[in-house]
């Protein structure tokens, strides 16, 4: 890699999802971002496939000005779901890396397949910009050996690849780096649980800035309830489904991760129109509504536990940025582990981290809205440039951030 232009101070952030490409432009010289949007409905018609999609976004981009030519890009940013045990930290794509991902597919099937065509893609456009593979895996790497390993024999664990994994790193990291920021501590000093709750849901146990549990396991479908997905069950209601139910394991799969959670619960996933049936004393919705709420409550006496001691508990994604309810539910009674929330705070909307919680309360609840794309830029420039303070945040050395 040539040394990068000074001048070059923009990273372009692609996040190719299986049916979507999100991007945007980030400048890490004055934190402005110049160009975003999304291409959406891919394999529906007009957008053929994640090729057509990564063309309309070069146009796209051209026609805001920043176009893929810019010698003002530093590198392009790429969000890839899985990577495995293999991908621990942002790391500059090459060939070699590629493949290596490709190998990770059986883990992520939904989701690497799209991630390595939108690298492919990006790299043909500009061979010689750098491009950088931040991973959701990366974060949860630093989970101790005891809360990544399922109990089961070893050898097949090992042969497999199972073991837990954790998704959503790139907002976790984020998330609870704000929260301390937000607290006026050092994130090598706070403890905090963070709660991603969007149409897919996770927590985790941030210990000093490192992380040591999360929900999400082998796949996104451990956990919290969550959208469309069930979160935790017994293992064996699969053998009973397929045994007694005559169902496939495709079957079993598309059940379980797009007609359960809180779709299967009450016909919607979509927490505004549960609220709004809740207000009109429909049963199935409080269910729902009620279920979601009961198993956050498990998880966070559960981290609190593994913390030992909380100093805050983070909410993000769209339904923890957004719903007062959920926030208030989730946390009702918990003054004996010293969580309080202020309800006028906690009903305050707003688009800025903000604490919810009362005076009192001996650990701090805070709404942290999430920004994946300025940690995947952030990493994706310290990498390229070798930064030794990250471009856009909050004077830590890059060397605690990451490593
Ligand atoms: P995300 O995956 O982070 O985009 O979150 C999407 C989910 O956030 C939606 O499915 C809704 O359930 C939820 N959501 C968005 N806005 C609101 C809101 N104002 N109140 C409650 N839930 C919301």
């Amino acid at each position: 890699m040539t040394d990068p232009d000074p001048a070059a101070t923009r990273v372009l952030v692609l996040n190719s999802g299986s049916s979507s490409v999100k991007y945007q432009l980030l400048d890490m010289a004055d934190g402005s971002r110049p160009a975003s949007g999304i291409v959406e409905r891919i394999g529906e018609g007009e957008v053929a496939d994640h090729a057509a999609a990564l063309k309309i976004v070069a146009d796209e981009l051209a026609a805001q000005g920043a176009g893929l030519d810019s010698p003002a890009l530093v590198a392009v940013g790429h969000r890839v779901v899985h990577g495995g045990t293999r991908f621990t930290e942002p790391t500059l794509i090459t060939d070699d890396v590629v493949a290596e991902v490709e190998k990770l597919v059986p883990l992520a099937p939904l989701h690497n397949p799209a991630n390595i065509t939108g690298i492919k893609v990006a790299r043909r456009m500009r061979p010689d910009l750098p491009q950088v593979a931040v991973f959701d895996t990366a974060f949860h790497s630093t989970m101790p050996e005891h809360a990544a390993r399922y109990a089961i024999d070893t050898a097949t664990a090992d042969a497999y690849g199972v073991r837990r994994y954790g998704f959503h790193g790139t907002s976790h990291a984020y998330v609870s780096r704000a929260a301390a920021r937000l607290l006026e501590r050092e994130p090598g000093e706070t403890n905090t649980i963070v709660l991603h709750l969007g149409n897919g849901a996770s927590a985790s146990a941030v210990s000093g800035g490192v992380c040591v549990e999360t929900s999400m396991g082998l796949t996104p479908l451990e956990g919290l309830v969550m959208g469309t997905r069930s979160g935790d069950l017994d293992p064996a209601v699969i053998f009973h489904l397929a045994r007694v139910g005559g169902m496939s394991t495709d079957e079993i799969d598309t059940l379980l991760n797009k007609r359960s959670g809180l779709l299967g619960l009450c016909g919607d996933n979509d927490m505004r129109e549960i609220g709004r049936r809740m207000a009109e004393g429909d049963r199935a919705a409080q269910l729902a509504f009620d279920v979601y709420v009961h198993r956050l409550r498990k998880y966070v006496g559960a981290y609190t536990a593994v913390l030992g001691r909380v100093d805050a508990i983070a909410f993000t994604a769209g339904v923890g940025e957004n719903s007062a309810a959920v926030r208030e539910a989730a946390l009702r009674g918990l003054e004996g582990l010293g969580v309080e929330v202020d309800p006028v705070r906690n009903a305050v909307r707003g688009s800025a981290s903000r604490l919810v919680s009362s005076g009192n309360s001996r650990v701090a609840v805070a709404v942290i809205p999430t920004d994946e794309e300025l940690e995947i830029a952030d990493q994706a420039y310290a990498l390229v440039t070798d930064a030794a303070q990250a471009p856009s945040d909050w004077n830590i050395p890059l060397r605690n951030k990451y490593r």
